[in-house]
């Protein structure tokens, strides 16, 4: 059977239903019900597929994972359980026909015309749809500088939502934006104006004076004592903050801005100006100041942190999400599963390309801060191995276009040859989904359901690929080259693509 079937029926008696039209098989695709059969699940944790399973989605949300799920016939759905009952089959009826009365909680039955869209997965894998655990939609130059000296905030925003719907299309259906960026887009996004993933945004990074966040020239003055006075300052990307109450303040507009999680800065990096990536660069007591913010909104802090002593002292103060965590090792592994917290970290910067990002290859004193970094972290990957922490997956791409495509799916072919497949899809799926949520129940814009896994009553963010990515990760768009990839437009292999229920790839 082919994806076409859009059938409808509906149903104020029997007698009325003969006359109903048929839809016509090209007509857009509906959402409200689909249903996926005879599909391999790979439901975002386990490490081999479930076979020939059917997968129904009611609105935004998987209802029922079954086998032999019917197509045909006349059935009642149960919109809150999933519940599909074969009800009756007037004699004479055409067989293919679906005739659906909704049941909407206890007491109401709503009958009511609805289309019904049955895919034919043919033995492809269903799997949850991507979820980048650190990324920036709003910082889409080339460069700091880039974005420092030559791009407004209209061009900004513009390439922000191209990132989105560009990020959509090669299957990530959620977002964790890693600071730079407040609510703007994510409610374009939530509204319908302009499509992409789901997205959970930090708001400006929180730094103080000279650290990663601090994305001044030279020259500029001092913005804890002159005001805003850098382009990251004026478009609310980062926030200057030198002291306990400077962080709470800056955290407390970020929330009031729509941010879902707190970004701070608490170690040096390599494509900022000013910080040696072994900066120390918050103390105790103004980690936890951003913590107790965070607290108070119920939320969680990332932290940027490359050293040991930042590492150990953000998991000491509260911090839930550790980003980049290059100095990982047992003791850190130790203290992160004591605190519950999490990982995520970007793999390319083992790459022997690193230095050719055009955000280090245009400062030599990045390229150098680089060539020290990745010296220093030599037994990362031995270490997560060994400990194998709750880890998200990160291409942390601050370009725009052909790069951050090249950049993430080389991202995805690293994770999955330093860490194996099926680590590396978790870390895409249900590590980043629980990830997300902590969030916490009042700021977690997307509460109904679980996000990254393939579970009754979890989001329908679903992919449908060619192939099996727990053996090959080339068809999620996994790529061995980097720069040197050609370059492409969406990934063939991955053939649907839904998020919250509603379709926007199909090419079956
Ligand atoms: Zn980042």
């Amino acid at each position: 059977m082919k994806k076409s079937l859009i059938i409808l029926a509906a149903l104020m008696t029997f007698s009325v239903m003969s006359t109903l039209p048929q839809v016509q098989a090209n007509e857009e695709i509906p959402s409200e019900v689909t249903l996926f059969k005879n599909v391999n699940i790979f439901d975002g944790k386990s490490d081999s597929l479930m076979m020939g399973y059917d997968v129904l989605v009611v609105r935004n949300l998987i209802k029922k994972i079954a086998k032999d799920i019917p197509t045909s016939g006349v059935y009642e759905v149960d919109v809150t359980s999933g519940g599909v009952k074969k009800v009756h089959v007037p004699s004479g009826y055409d067989s293919n026909t679906y005739t659906i009365s909704i049941k909407d909680g206890e007491a109401k039955t709503e009958k009511k015309q609805i289309k019904i869209n049955i895919i034919d997965g043919d033995g492809r894998t269903l799997m949850p749809g991507l979820i980048e655990g650190h990324g920036h939609l709003q910082m889409n130059g080339t460069s700091l500088a880039d974005i420092e000296n030559n791009r407004n905030w209209e061009e900004l925003a513009i390439r922000s939502a191209a990132k989105a719907k560009a990020a959509l299309m090669d299957g990530f259906t959620t977002w964790r934006d890693a600071g730079g960026m407040g609510a703007g887009l994510k409610k374009s996004i939530d509204e319908g104006v302009v499509v992409g993933p789901r997205i959970y945004p930090a708001g400006a990074f929180l730094g103080p004076t000279g650290s990663h966040a601090d994305f001044r020239n030279f020259t500029t003055p001092n913005e804890t004592v002159y005001g805003a006075n850098s382009a990251g300052s004026r478009l609310g990307m980062t926030f200057t903050a030198d002291s306990v109450d400077m962080i709470k303040t800056g955290a407390r507009q970020n929330f009031m801005q729509g941010a879902t999680q707190i970004k701070i800065m608490s170690s040096g990096g390599v494509a900022s100006a000013f910080d040696p990536w072994q900066l120390d660069a918050y103390s105790a007591e103004e980690i936890r100041a951003a913590v107790e913010i965070a607290d108070a909104y119920g939320s969680y802090v990332m932290s940027h942190a490359y050293s040991k002593k930042s590492i150990i002292r953000c998991l000491e103060n509260g911090v839930k999400t550790l980003e980049h965590t290059f100095m990982f090792d047992g003791d850190v592994a130790k203290l992160m599963k004591e605190k519950g917290a999490y990982m995520t970290t970007n793999m390319h910067a083992f790459s022997p390309e690193l230095g050719k990002i055009e955000a280090i290859s245009s400062s030599p004193a990045s390229a150098r801060k680089a060539a020290t970094a990745q010296a220093a972290f030599g037994d990362f990957i031995e270490n997560v191995k060994k400990y194998q922490p709750k880890f998200g997956f990160n291409a942390d791409c601050v370009g725009f276009g052909d790069s951050c495509k090249k950049q993430t799916d080389h991202e995805i072919y690293l994770s999955a040859k330093f860490f194996g497949n099926h680590f590396a899809l978790k870390s895409l799926t249900s590590v980043n989904g629980e990830m997300v949520a902590l969030s916490g129940n009042v700021l977690n814009p997307y509460y109904e359901g679980k996000i990254g896994v393939i579970e009754e009553g979890a989001y329908a963010d679903i992919l449908l690929v060619d192939g099996n990515p727990l053996e090959d990760i080339t068809v999620i768009g996994g790529s061995e080259l980097w720069f040197d990839a050609p370059a492409r437009d969406g990934i063939d292999t991955m053939r649907i693509i839904m998020k919250d229920g509603k379709i926007y790839k199909n090419t079956l």
